[in-house]
């Protein structure tokens, strides 16, 4: 049996009032899709942030998207070295969840095939940043007619068409994107 994949999401403190069943629906297509993807179990763990205040008082907001992230992945190096779970970067991602996006043009981030991203609540910054780290790219997204033009998730820019939904999967090129990234690892 290949090994199970892991997303920690740590909801950020500026999210503690948030419905918890609105969080999830962002979140539990997205695991389906990645198990059928994979062929792996795959955990969401989220994190309140009463549980972790040290990781959900960041502060991300910042013009500067990419300082944000190089914060965001101290936070989780500091986390990792506490912890005597002996993480694998390669299977275990970890996603802070804000309610704001980073700045004005940017409403997530992620290191590509890295186990670190920020993403607002909008829209699908959330599954976007989570593909990201499982190796899916901009390049390859798709429009999926289907009754309408429907984008799908890797989808560059800011995240919102008004004359384009959302197909909430990947494309068929970055389903073997994840496929493929995952395939190197046990
Ligand atoms: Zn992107």
């Amino acid at each position: 049996m290949p090994k199970q994949l892991w997303l920690m999401v740590f909801i950020h403190e500026d999210l503690s009032d948030y419905p918890y069943r609105d969080l999830r629906d962002q979140f539990d297509w997205l695991i389906s899709e990645i198990e059928d993807i994979s062929g792996r179990q795959m955990t969401l763990t989220f994190v309140p942030s009463s549980n972790s205040p040290e990781l959900s008082s960041y502060d991300y907001k910042n013009s500067d998207a990419a300082s944000a992230l190089w914060g965001w992945y101290d936070k989780i190096e500091a986390y990792k070295a506490s912890s005597t779970f002996k993480f694998d970067d390669n299977l275990h991602k970890f996603l802070l969840l804000t309610r704001d996006n980073i700045n004005s043009g940017v409403a997530g981030i992620a290191a590509p095939t890295g186990h670190y991203a920020i993403a607002s609540i909008n829209h699908r910054a959330p599954a976007h940043e989570v593909g990201h780290m499982f190796d899916a790219r901009h390049d390859d997204y798709e429009v999926l007619y289907n009754g309408w033009w429907d984008e799908t998730i890797m989808a560059p820019g800011s995240g919102f068409s008004s004359l384009r939904g959302n197909a909430n999967r990947f494309s068929d090129k970055n389903r073997d994107n994840i496929r493929e990234y995952l395939e190197q690892f046990d």
